[in-house]
């Protein structure tokens, strides 16, 4: 049994298969830390012609996602297990952040809806839908790209999910709420571009000091609403 089980919803589950079966989500999936179902919503179309989206009431252009299919499917998975929340991705709602990322990564069962075309029926927003969840102030063409980059930063905070090299516990927003600092690799000098002495000089506590005091500055230039959180 993996940790996480992720149930995808969407109208177009093909947009999900390079990013699943790739890097991170991939390695992830094959550790067993994690279990991701796409679930494609014309599988769940009822009426003769598989429909599953249709004309707004009152007028207006584009489509709507209906009522049948996502009721018929997310009553399914309801009916099999405990879902901590069922999330519709949609530029309305909450937005993402880590904190939120952190505690969905401790959850055992998370249903993702992705909308499509003008949106959901909106008797799914207020029956079925626990959360709301935008990955910014504007608008993409479906909800399966936020729902994978929400699902992506949840699964890297799994443990066992990255090697130690790729630790999560370094990165922006984790490390008290800074940015993270800059980093170099080999060569030690590019042209006549060179790599901060501090960073070859071995002596460790000198370099993690270094780096804090980079993340603190740069909060400091770029983000001064997290710096005065950290002060
Ligand atoms: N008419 C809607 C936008 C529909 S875009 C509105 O103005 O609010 C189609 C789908 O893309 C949405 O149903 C949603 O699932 C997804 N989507 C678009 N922008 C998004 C965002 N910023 N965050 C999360 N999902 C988004």
């Amino acid at each position: 049994m993996s940790l996480l089980r992720i149930d995808l919803i969407s109208a177009v589950p093909d947009i999900f298969i390079s990013p699943l079966q790739t890097s991170i989500l991939k390695r992830a999936q094959d550790k067993q830390l994690v279990e991701i179902h796409v679930h494609n919503l014309h599988d769940y179309a009822t009426d003769t012609y598989k429909h599953i989206d249709d004309t707004p009431f009152g007028g207006g252009a584009g489509m709507i996602l209906q009522c049948e299919p996502i009721f018929a499917c997310i009553e399914q998975l309801k009916a099999e297990r405990t879902y901590d929340h069922i999330m519709y991705m949609s530029p309305d709602g909450q937005k993402f952040h880590q904190d939120m990322a952190n505690s969905l990564s401790l959850c055992g069962n998370i249903i993702f809806l992705a909308g499509h075309y003008k949106g959901i029926d909106q008797r799914i927003r207020e029956n079925l839908i626990t959360s709301e969840i935008s990955i910014g102030d504007y608008v993409v063409s479906g909800g399966e790209l936020p729902a994978l980059m929400i699902i992506d930063a949840i699964v890297r905070l799994i443990p066992g999910v990255l090697g130690d090299a790729e630790s999560s516990l370094s990165d922006a927003f984790m490390n008290d709420g800074l940015l993270d600092c800059p980093h170099y690799t080999r060569p030690a000098k590019f042209r006549d571009l060179e790599v901060p002495e501090v960073l070859r000089s071995g002596n460790h506590e000198l370099i993690k000091k270094w780096r804090l005091e980079k993340s603190i500055e740069k909060t400091k230039q770029l983000r001064p609403d997290l710096y005065k959180q950290y002060m």
